[in-house]
Order: structure tokens, then sequence, then C-alpha cells
């Protein structure tokens, strides 16, 4: 049995609240190690030791500052399978997706090299007479991470890299469910040169959350994870003057339009609907069958699902490894008999399913519901597992409404081989992120990721142009040096032509 600590100082500590959690192998049932959740005076230690780190971190120039990133990208390339074993051993997901995410995760280090690049400020000579004005972004001091379980390496590496890079510490609240990889990235932090500090992971629940949200030494805070919680953290950490960006749930659509080519959405269907089963917030969760498509579609579908191979991560030839716990595999079977329950057709039932040698890991199959209705609780809902809703529409205009009108707006797709319909539905969609025959449109590390509505809280997205926003401060300055005349007091707005 492991314990899992946490990382402060630029070492492991074991936790000292008392209070621990199981962490599973979800493709066993096993209970493979006890996770320490920290207590309010832990989390205030650990900031203490974050704020007395930060200002020669801050100090330090820029380029030296990329110079650790370039290092700790070329440690996460190193270990990239180590991190993708210690993913797929706590979540679940197939080996080869959880090696796709520490690639992922790895880009966003590549983008914060370019820091000096990215924190230059923009100067203006003679504003006034002899005078000139110039901006600088600065640093905000000691930020927090708080991320969700399905990607444990990626989403805080869409945060620690930026936020770094900028001058701030970090903290990383990783998620108790798969503590493991945070410990091993703080690991290569150290490794590339990071001073003792400036990194921290404080293993916890909302006893850590909260004591976070509430400390004053605490400027920003960036969440992931569900809408509820999204919601309350950005509420609690906005109410004590911080900075918050917090990234909640998500109901993606992928409509397919009657000129699409049938083959290739249903292959990018059944990627994006049972990829890493479906517990990923770009996962789509709804099939819009415009017009006459629907039958024609669910007949190519029904097949693959059928013969979809559902296995433990590690085995090379699984496309769809367990859910992460019990409680979600039940709250996922849960949600297949309150479709059934509201009248949707359900073409196939991954409820019944049991692997030999894996009966107590949890595992459930694809399901696929048809004559899904925009009323039902599966369609308004995050199911966050492998269950695909086909709601049928009679045309573009009225996919694009009940898309608007939907409470989530993370991602969205169109299959279609219409350019023009294509520009106008991109325009017009309120989703933040959207793919034209592209299924999954997450943007790249030099791009930045977010959702619309209530798929998000505060206005900055991740990485990219707004992960540089979001974790500097904007400086303007405006200079001038006395060339000899005095110009005395000044009582009044300057006014044009003095
Ligand atoms: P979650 O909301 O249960 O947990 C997220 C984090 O919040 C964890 O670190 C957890 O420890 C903490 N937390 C949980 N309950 C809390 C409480 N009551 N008070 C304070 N903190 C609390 O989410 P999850 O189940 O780990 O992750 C899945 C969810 O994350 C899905 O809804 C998914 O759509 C969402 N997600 C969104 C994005 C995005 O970019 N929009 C990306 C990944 C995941």
């Amino acid at each position: 049995m492991r314990e899992i600590g946490h990382f402060i100082s630029g070492r492991e500590v074991a936790g000292t609240s008392g209070r621990t959690a199981d962490v599973f192998n979800p493709a066993t049932g096993e209970i493979t190690g006890k996770v320490a959740l920290a207590s309010a005076a832990e989390v205030n230690q650990a900031v203490a030791v974050a704020n007395a780190a930060w200002p020669a971190w801050a100090a330090m120039p820029s380029l030296r500052r990329a110079r650790v990133m370039f290092k700790f990208k070329e440690l996460l390339e190193r270990d990239r399978r180590e991190l993708a074993a210690l993913i797929t051993a706590e979540h679940g997901k197939v080996l080869s997706d959880a090696e796709g995410e520490v690639q992922r995760g790895t880009e966003v280090v590549e983008f914060a090299c370019g820091i000096p690049h990215l924190l230059r400020g923009e100067f203006t000579e003679s504003v006034g007479t002899g005078i000139d004005a110039w901006s600088v972004r600065q640093p905000l001091g000691v930020v927090a991470g708080i991320t969700p379980f399905n990607f444990p390496v990626m989403v805080p590496l869409w945060m620690i890299p930026v936020a770094l890079a900028c001058g701030n510490c970090f903290i990383l609240k990783p998620s108790e469910k798969d503590p493991s990889a945070s410990l091993k990235l703080a690991a290569l932090l150290k490794e590339a040169g990071l001073p003792d500090g400036v990194f921290t992971v404080l293993q916890g629940d909302r006893v850590a959350v909260e004591t976070l949200l509430a400390h004053p030494d605490i400027q920003a805070v960036s969440f992931v994870g569900s809408t509820p919680i999204a919601e309350s953290v950005y509420r609690a950490g906005t109410a004590t003057g911080k900075r918050v960006q917090a990234l909640g749930g998500a109901k993606n659509h992928l409509v397919v339009m009657p000129d699409a080519d049938l083959d290739d959405a249903t292959d990018a269907l059944m990627g994006a609907a049972y990829g890493s089963a479906g517990e990923r917030c770009m996962a789509v969760s709804v099939a819009v069958a415009v017009g006459n498509v629907a039958d024609r579609l669910i007949a190519k579908l029904e097949p693959r699902i059928r013969a979809l191979k559902v296995g433990p991560g590690t085995d090379p030839e699984a496309e769809m490894g367990p859910l992460v716990t019990r409680e979600h595999r039940e709250k996922v079977k849960g949600y297949v008999d309150i479709g059934e329950k509201e009248g949707a057709k359900l073409v196939v039932d991954g409820r019944g399913l049991s692997l030999q040698g894996y009966e107590n890991g949890f595992f459930i199959g694809g399901s696929l519901f048809d004559n899904v209705t925009t009323d039902m609780r599966i369609y308004k809902e995050e199911i966050f597992g492998p269950v695909l809703a086909v709601v049928r529409a009679p045309d573009m205009a009225s996919a694009a409404r009940m898309i608007n009108e939907h409470q989530f707006g993370n991602g969205v797709a169109l299959f279609t081989a219409d350019g023009g319909a294509a520009r106008d539905f991109a325009a017009g969609i309120k989703v933040g992120m959207i793919g034209i025959n592209v299924p999954i449109p997450v943007p790249m590390a030099f791009h930045s990721f977010g959702g619309w509505k209530r798929s998000i809280f505060g206005d900055h997205h991740m990485h990219g142009a707004e992960g540089v926003r979001f974790y500097s401060r904007y400086k303007a300055i405006t200079q001038r040096w006395p060339s000899g005349s005095r110009r005395g007091a000044e009582f009044i707005m300057p006014t044009l032509g003095r």
C-alpha cells in the first residue's frame, strides 16, 4: 500500500492531518494507495513556504525561468512512459491515450519556453513633450490550481508552466482520485532546477480547497472540474478578491448534416464518445442527426459500439478502459436507467458488461440512445461516461438553436461538406471551441482552451495568450526626466497644445 503525501519545500512529506482517502486501480478494483488529505494548518504552512520563495523567483530574469522550462520539457519527454503508467494505474485510461495526455501537457511547457517574448511590454516614445510611456506585465505572487481526476497530467500542465514562467509560485491541489502523477511532476520540476518552494503539491479535498480560497496570500485560483464546484470556487475566490478562472462541465454536441461523409462522422463519434470511456470534458455525448441522417448513422454506429474493445488500460488492444471509481460507474449506469424511464430508445446497453479476470474492476460497456429529446435529463445533464445520445433535428437552424439553449458551451463539432454553412455555424454558435469536421477541437497550447456559458466562470481561458494575461498583472509607466526648465505646479488636466 503506497502512502501518497505532499510536496513542500522541494521534497515529499507525509501528511499530518490523520485524514486519508483510498486510491484504487480501476481495472481491478483494488486499493493501491492512501492519499493524505491536507488540514488547514498544512495548507497555511505550505502557503508560507511559497510566499517566502516568491520574491527571488519573481526577480529572476524571465530568460532564466524559461531555461528551467526547457529542461522540464526535456525531462517530461524522457519520463513520458513512466508518467503515462502512473495515469493508467490510478485513472484507468488506456496507456496510449495517457501518453497522448502527457504529450499535450508537454506542449504547454514548450509554449512557456517563449515567456521572455510573451511578457514583453509596449513602449511609446514621446507621449508628451519629453515624456515616454511603456507597459509591463508582472507576476501576481502565489497562485493555486485545483484539478480534476480525468487529466491528472495535462490539466495541471495547462496551468503550471505558464504560471511559473510568468514568475509566480504555484500550489497544485490535484484530484484525490489519481494523485501520484502530481508528485512525479514535482520531482521533474526540481530536477529541472526549479528553486525549492516555488512549486508545491498539497493533496486534499474540500478542506484544502476552502483554505486556499480564503487565504489572503493566494492571489489567483485556476480551477477545472464539475460545474457546481467551479461555480462555488469562483464565488468564494472572487469574494476574497482573487482572480479566478473556473472551468466546469460540458455536454458537447456533434452535428451530422445530410451532406456529411457518414463513415467519417461515425469514426469521429466512436473516438469522441467512447475514447477514455467518455471521461473527457471535450467528449461528444450528443449526436445531432439532421434531416434524414439518423437511421443510417445509427446503423453504422450500433455494430461498432457492440464491438468496442473494453479492457484494462495496460492491454494494448483495449480501446476503452474502466471508469475511475465504483461510485462513478454506478452514477453512469443510473443515467442509462433514467434514459430508459424517460422514454429514449436504448439501442446498445453497456450496463451488463463483465470482464473475465477483472470482475471487480469499474468497467461498463458503451451505450447508445436514439430518440432523445431536449427535455430529458440524459440530454440536459453531464453523464461523463460512455453514453451517446442521438437527437433528431429537422434542419441546421434547429440544431443550432438547441445547442445555443443548452446550459453548457464547452465544445461543439459540425460534420458537413458545405463550407458556407460551416462558416455561419461557427460564427453564430454560443460555444467556446468549435470543430468543423474535427470531433474534439481542443486548441493547441499556443491558442487558449475554454468554454462558454456554464462551462466556465471567470473571463480567461487556459494557456496561450489568455493564460499569460491571467497569470500576470498589467502595469503602465509614464516617465519624464526634467531637462532644465521647470513647469511649476499644474492644477488642470493637460490640454492640447501644451
Ligand atoms: P470535481 O468537481 O468533483 O473535482 C474537481 C476538483 O475539485 C478536485 O480537485 C476535487 O478534489 C475538488 N473538489 C471536489 N469537491 C469539492 C468541494 N465540495 N469543494 C471544494 N473542492 C472540491 O470534478 P472531477 O470529477 O474530478 O472531474 C470531472 C469534471 O471535470 C467533469 O464535470 C468534467 O467535465 C470537468 N472537466 C472540465 C474541463 C474543462 O476544461 N472544462 C476539463 C476536465 C474536466
